[in-house]
Order: C-alpha cells, then sequence, then structure tokens
C-alpha cells in the first residue's frame, strides 16, 4: 500500500476496520517478502452471521434483539472468541474484534482462528432471566454454526461463567447424547470450565508486562516492586490485574468503572475497594480516596497505565497527556493507530492487546483440550503454562522488533507513516504463521 492511501486512512482511525486495516498496513510495509494475495484475504471475515429475535421481557412485552457472530479466519483451527453484551456494539467492531483474535491466536501458538460475537443490549437494564432468554435464543439461531471443531464462543464485555453455561446448556440440549463441553469455554469449574480461567487474561496481562519490564524494555522501569499503576475498568480482566500486580509488588493508585475512578496516590487497598463496589455498586465515593472521570484516569501520573474496559481510550485526542512509562492493553483495541504514534513520539512503550491479553484464549485453549480428554488440570499446572506462553510470546516479539529495526536502521530512507513498535512485530509473527500454513494449505480448490 502507498505511503499517502496510508496517511489517509489514518485521518479516520477511530473505526473499527479502519484501524485492523491501518494496523495491518503498518505490519505489510515492513516484510517485503510475504505473500500479498494471501494477506488480502485476511482484511476481509470470512463468514458474518447476523441475526435478529424477539424477547419476551419480564413485563410480558416483546422486544427485537440483534446479534452477531464472526469468523475472521479458520486457517489455524476452528473459530475461537469471546460474545459481548453492550449497547453500542456493532458489526463493524465485532468484525475488528474477530480479525485481532486471529492474530492473538498465531502469536500465542493455540490452533485456533479468530472470532467474534455479540448481542447489541444493556446488560445493566435487564434481568438475570431476561439475559438468560436473551443467550439461549441467540445461541440457538446460530445453530451449527457453533461446535468444539466449529467455532468456540468465550466471555468478553458483561458476558460472564454465568452466560456460558446458559450457551454450554443450550447447545447441549440442541445436541443431546454427546460430550459438549468443548462447545464454550469460561464456563463455571462445575461444569468443565479450567482452573484459572476466569482469571486468566488479568494474570497473563500482568505476566507478560512483568517479563517485558524485566527485558528493560521500558526507560525508568527495571521490575514491578513499588512501580505505581492505574487500571481503567475493573471488570473480569481489569479486578484480576489490580490483584496481581498487587501481588507481583506493584502501588495500585487508581482504579475506575463506567461511573468514573477513585485515586489514592499511596496506594489502593483492594479489599476495600471490592467490598465497597459489591455494597454500592460504583467505585466512587470510596472513603479516603479522590473521584476522577475516566479521561482524567487515563491522564494520571504512574509508571504502568492498563486500559481494561472498552475499545478506542487512547487517541488522538489524548494521547499527549498520557504520562505512565508503559501501556499495557488489556483491553482489547484501547489505542487507536493515532494514538501508537503520539505514545511513541513521547517514548511510551506499550504492550499491544494481541500479546498483553492473549492469556485468556490460552487458558479457553487449555479448557477445550481437558474438555476434549475429560480432565481436569490442577491450577498450578494450567497456571505454569500460561507463564511459559506469555513469556515465550514477549521473547518472540522482542526478538523480531529489534531484528526489525536493526533492519530499519541499515536502509537508507525510513518513509514510514507509523514508527516501528512491538505491536507491529506480534503482528508480522502472526502474519508470517498465517500466510505459511495458508500456502502449505493451499488455496482451495
Ligand atoms: P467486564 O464486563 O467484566 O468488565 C468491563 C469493565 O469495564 C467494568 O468494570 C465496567 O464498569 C468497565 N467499563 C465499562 N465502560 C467503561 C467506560 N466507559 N470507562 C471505564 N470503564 C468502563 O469485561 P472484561 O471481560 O473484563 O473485558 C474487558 C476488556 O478486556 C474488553 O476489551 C475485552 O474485550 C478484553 N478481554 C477480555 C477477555 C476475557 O477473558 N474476559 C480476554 C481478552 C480481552
Amino acid at each position: 500500500m502507498e505511503q499517502s492511501e496510508l496517511k489517509q486512512n489514518s485521518a479516520k482511525d477511530n473505526s473499527a476496520d479502519t484501524m485492523t486495516n491501518i494496523n495491518l498496513d503498518r505490519a505489510l510495509c515492513r516484510i517485503a517478502h510475504i505473500h500479498k494475495g494471501i494477506v488480502e484475504v485476511l482484511r476481509y471475515p470470512k463468514r458474518v452471521i447476523s441475526v435478529t429475535f424477539p424477547i419476551e421481557m419480564d413485563d410480558g412485552s416483546v422486544q427485537i434483539f440483534k446479534g452477531c457472530r464472526v469468523v475472521h479466519n479458520r486457517t489455524l483451527g476452528p473459530g475461537k472468541g469471546g460474545i459481548r453484551f453492550h449497547p453500542d456494539v456493532d458489526l463493524n467492531e465485532v468484525s475488528a474484534l474477530a480479525a485481532l483474535m486471529t492474530w492473538k491466536c498465531a502469536l500465542i501458538e493455540v490452533p485456533f482462528g479468530g472470532a467474534k460475537g455479540a448481542v447489541i443490549c444493556d446488560p445493566k437494564k435487564l434481568s438475570s432471566h431476561e439475559l438468560r432468554r436473551i443467550t439461549r435464543r441467540f445461541i440457538s439461531e446460530l445453530g451449527d454454526n457453533i461446535g468444539p471443531y466449529i467455532d468456540i464462543p468465550s466471555p468478553d464485555l458483561y458476558t460472564n461463567e454465568q452466560t456460558m453455561s446458559w450457551v454450554f446448556d443450550t447447545y447441549d440440549v440442541m445436541h443431546s447424547g454427546n460430550n459438549n463441553r468443548a462447545v464454550v469455554t469460561g464456563k463455571p469449574v462445575a461444569l468443565g470450565g479450567s482452573v484459572g480461567r476466569r482469571e486468566a487474561t488479568g494474570r497473563g496481562v500482568c505476566y507478560a508486562a512483568r517479563h517485558f519490564i524485566g527485558k528493560h524494555m521500558v526507560p525508568g522501569l527495571s521490575n514491578l516492586n513499588g512501580a505505581t499503576v492505574a487500571i481503567q475498568g475493573f471488570g473480569n480482566v481489569g479486578a484480576v490485574v489490580a490483584e496481581q500486580m498487587h501481588c507481583m509488588g506493584a502501588k495500585i493508585i487508581a482504579l475506575s468503572d463506567s461511573q468514573g475512578g477513585i485515586i489514592d496516590k499511596e496506594g489502593l487497598n483492594l479489599a476495600e475497594v471490592a467490598a465497597y463496589k459489591r455494597e454500592h455498586g460504583s467505585l466512587i465515593g470510596l472513603p479516603g480516596t479522590m473521584s476522577t472521570t475516566n479521561d482524567a484516569l487515563l491522564e494520571v501520573d504512574c509508571d504502568i497505565l492498563v486500559p481494561a474496559a472498552l475499545s478506542h481510550q487512547i487517541c488522538a485526542h489524548n494521547a499527549e497527556q498520557i504520562k505512565a512509562k508503559l501501556v499495557v492493553e488489556a483491553a482489547n483495541g484501547p489505542i487507536t493507530p493515532e494514538g501508537d504514534r503520539i505514545l511513541a513520539g513521547k517514548g511510551i512503550q506499550v504492550l499491544p492487546d494481541i500479546l498483553a491479553n492473549a492469556g485468556g484464549v490460552t487458558v479457553s485453549y487449555f479448557e477445550w483440550v481437558q474438555n476434549l480428554e475429560n480432565q481436569q488440570w490442577e491450577l498450578d499446572e494450567v497456571n505454569e503454562k500460561l507463564l511459559k506462553k506469555m513469556n515465550k510470546a514477549v521473547d518472540v516479539s522482542v526478538e523480531r522488533l529489534k531484528s526489525l529495526t536493526a533492519e530499519e536502521g541499515e536502509q537508507s530512507e525510513d518513509g514510514h507513516a507509523y514508527p516501528l513498535d512491538l505491536r507491529t512485530a506480534a503482528l508480522i509473527i502472526a502474519l508470517d504463521k498465517l500466510v505459511a500454513v495458508t500456502s502449505q494449505r493451499g488455496i482451495w480448490p
């Protein structure tokens, strides 16, 4: 792709599919040898299913809901990716998230392709009964387009172990007589879930950050001990990141949820935070803390910033104000390409989503294997395997970044619109693998 085209794209880098394509082009313009025709396939989802269905609400009324499931690519195996429930989600974003899953699975080396699903709804305004009916109806609408060897959902934004139980049960009712446990991951342990899956994404984020920092990749930060951390999002991922970072010696000084954030420069007491959130449904107002907005939380003076909520949080508009030395993308797509460019200009390191939050799909893979073999591994075994995968992915990404940097240094002209960073290096590793396997398999027929 021409650099002028790339620059044009950057002007609208807030749309999810544009962001995916810009990031893809950032990688492609740095790998001359790659088969461009095969990569072109990766710009488009392989299969998109959109469904519309009615649900009887608790008050007897009937409401229409829309959902979708996108399989981006199946070169490496069945589709794998979360189901999110959110009022603002759309097909464009789900397609972009499915592509991220393709890169992530290739990078972390699990035998899955990328997928993602969503139902447009506001879970905060729905009862548990209504959520159950929505989940069941959505899964029945997807029919045989999901399955243990076809496409395997997991939790994402505003879905959890309970949602995955309903997914399993619905599929199991539709396919009775089989061992159907491997159709969905992130289930409760009693239902065939893996121990350690609930914490896996957050734990993987911390393993990756610790290893990356330990490799002296972040100027001014040599370990997590005493490092100050701000986290946007206090859900499944954000709360575990807070707890694990604290266990690794870091000081959590700021946290937020959808309603806003809290700051305590001396370090938040996480047990008090969790108890307050349980009782009040919000973090705001915890005694001894200063309240802040979600926007301001991102700009807090800290060593490590962890966006663990929504996409597009750090962009052209606010990246200049970020003060952290390292941004760790626990969420999917929290930094836009323009945000990347500004952060790089300020010397701020970024641990990209496809690397940082790959712990979730890694332990989902472990769960799938355990389900197919009717086994239950111990927590130590799960965590040890997760640690190895995360450290290896950090190692290969950093090595690739170093070799690309050396190559680029040798070239006389540097006409790239975006800086060479870890996101690009990690994506290049994923693309290399996807293109190699596609070539080995051959284009059908
Ligand atoms: P969750 O629903 O458990 O938690 C989301 C959190 O974000 C909540 O605390 C919510 O209050 C907060 N939030 C919502 N809107 C916000 C806003 N505008 N500003 C600040 N905070 C806001 O979801 P989760 O599973 O923790 O997922 C969080 C992110 O991590 C998502 O981007 C998801 O795609 C990504 N992720 C999740 C997993 C997983 O295993 N759950 C795996 C990989 C990536």
